[in-house]
């Protein structure tokens, strides 16, 4: 294996030392989950269409809703990825969060970083608010915040980073070492960064939540979700909220996303590596107001992210300083950058908050966030980095003729 692609994927907060050695990340994501081969000689596994089993099997199956060997050979890879001992999969995102949120009970309270995903905080308020589950919203990012860890001791403490879509990064470990102290179980939504360039349960989380559905698949073509732990008791509630909810994913949708995990680490190098391009280019231009990406040195959490993380990821959002006709103008002349949401996958999308995820919102409410007429998200994918620069600066010019 090349030197290179070692030191990418060694997380800071995992030195090398003179342990045995286990396999690499890519070694990890290609070959782990494979013991169907013993079997059948199947390189690959195969696809189990079946929702029953016949009982007494060596496997332990019974009913798809409560496991398949698809099902398993993902979960085993989600957990190498994500260096847990346990994780298992959901059929969305949206799920692993509902299978988690599902633990708690009425009256208990959520901390919860302010910038979580739109869907997370939709779930928390017009679903599981009616469940008696109430939610503390504060920004994370800023430390003198964390001592309401203490003053409150919430049921669960609710994190992500890098945030969407605006890229703030928190401190997971110091956040995980207070938590830790009052004894308060600590969740990462890990969907921006991956297992490949973060590993939240090495930063000292309880649980490591990643939307499948974006990088992990990274085709576009599947949604799935999995929480990861190194808690047997977690384990438990996940497994048991996976059959009890209904959880599951179809075992095909498994299959896609176990094999898209295979490139997950060469993926996740060249998204990090043209994102950076992109924020770098976007910044040199005249009237972009400001560009955030974690691995830029302009962003305010820069020395943490470099800390924390491997690499950047792919995610670039920027004002660009532009009214709405001429934002729309600027999305409308590019060719690569196909617009639509989501994100994470190998072919670069772009998402216009104003116009699109955040078009019901009245202006002033999302100009207070920050989402003004001239913010775009770049979900930047893997295609020749020229060719998405070039692209950009047809739309820059389209929209100075607007
Ligand atoms: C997309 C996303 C989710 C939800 O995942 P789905 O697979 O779409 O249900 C959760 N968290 C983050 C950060 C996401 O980007």
């Amino acid at each position: 294996m090349g030197g290179g692609s070692e030191s990418f994927m060694s997380s800071a907060a995992h030195p090398s030392n003179r342990q045995p050695r286990q396999p690499g990340l890519e070694t990890r994501l290609i070959h782990a989950g494979l013991d169907h081969r013993e079997q059948t000689g199947a390189v690959i596994p195969p696809i189990f269409a079946t929702s029953t089993f016949e009982s007494g099997n060596p496997g332990g199956f019974d009913y798809t809703r409560s496991g398949n060997p698809n099902f398993r050979n993902l979960d085993q890879v989600v957990a190498a990825v994500e260096g847990s001992r346990f994780a298992t999969c959901f059929s969305s995102g949206v799920s692993a969060i509902t299978a988690v949120v599902s633990t708690l009970k009425s009256g208990d309270l959520v901390l919860a970083e302010e910038n979580v995903y739109g869907c997370t905080y939709r779930l928390f308020d017009r679903v599981f608010a009616k469940f008696g589950v109430e939610v503390r919203y504060a920004d994370l990012a800023d430390a003198a915040n964390h001592p309401l860890i203490d003053q409150l001791k919430p049921a669960l403490v609710w994190l992500e980073s890098p945030t969407n879509p605006l890229l703030k990064v928190l401190d997971l470990a110091a956040i995980c070492e207070r938590a830790r102290a009052c004894g308060c179980p600590v969740l990462v939504d890990n969907t921006f960064a991956s297992g490949a360039l973060q590993r939240p349960i090495e930063l000292g989380a309880d649980l490591s939540l990643v939307s499948l559905t974006k990088y992990c698949n990274g085709h576009s073509d599947a949604l799935g979700g999995a929480v990861c732990s190194n808690h047997g008791e977690w384990q438990e509630k996940m497994v048991f909220a996976q059959k009890a909810l209904g959880l599951q994913p179809a075992p095909f949708d498994a299959w896609l996303i176990a094999r898209g995990l295979k490139t997950l680490a060469l993926r996740m190098q060249r998204h990090s590596d043209n994102a950076l391009e992109v924020a770098l280019f976007l910044e040199q231009q005249p009237g972009v107001r400001w560009v955030r990406h974690p691995f830029l040195p302009s962003h305010p959490q820069h020395q943490l992210a470099r800390r924390q993380m491997s690499a950047g990821s792919g995610i670039v959002t920027a004002d660009l300083g532009l009214d709405l006709p001429r934002s729309i103008a600027f999305l409308d002349r590019l060719e690569w950058f196909v617009r639509a949401e989501s994100l994470g996958g190998v072919e670069s999308l772009v998402c216009h908050p104003a116009s699109m995820t955040h078009a019901s919102v009245p202006r002033e409410v999302r100009e207070a966030v920050g989402i003004t007429d001239g913010v775009v998200r770049f979900s930047v994918g893997i295609e020749t980095v020229d060719d998405l620069l070039a692209d950009i600066s047809r739309g820059l010019e389209a929209a100075a003729d607007a």
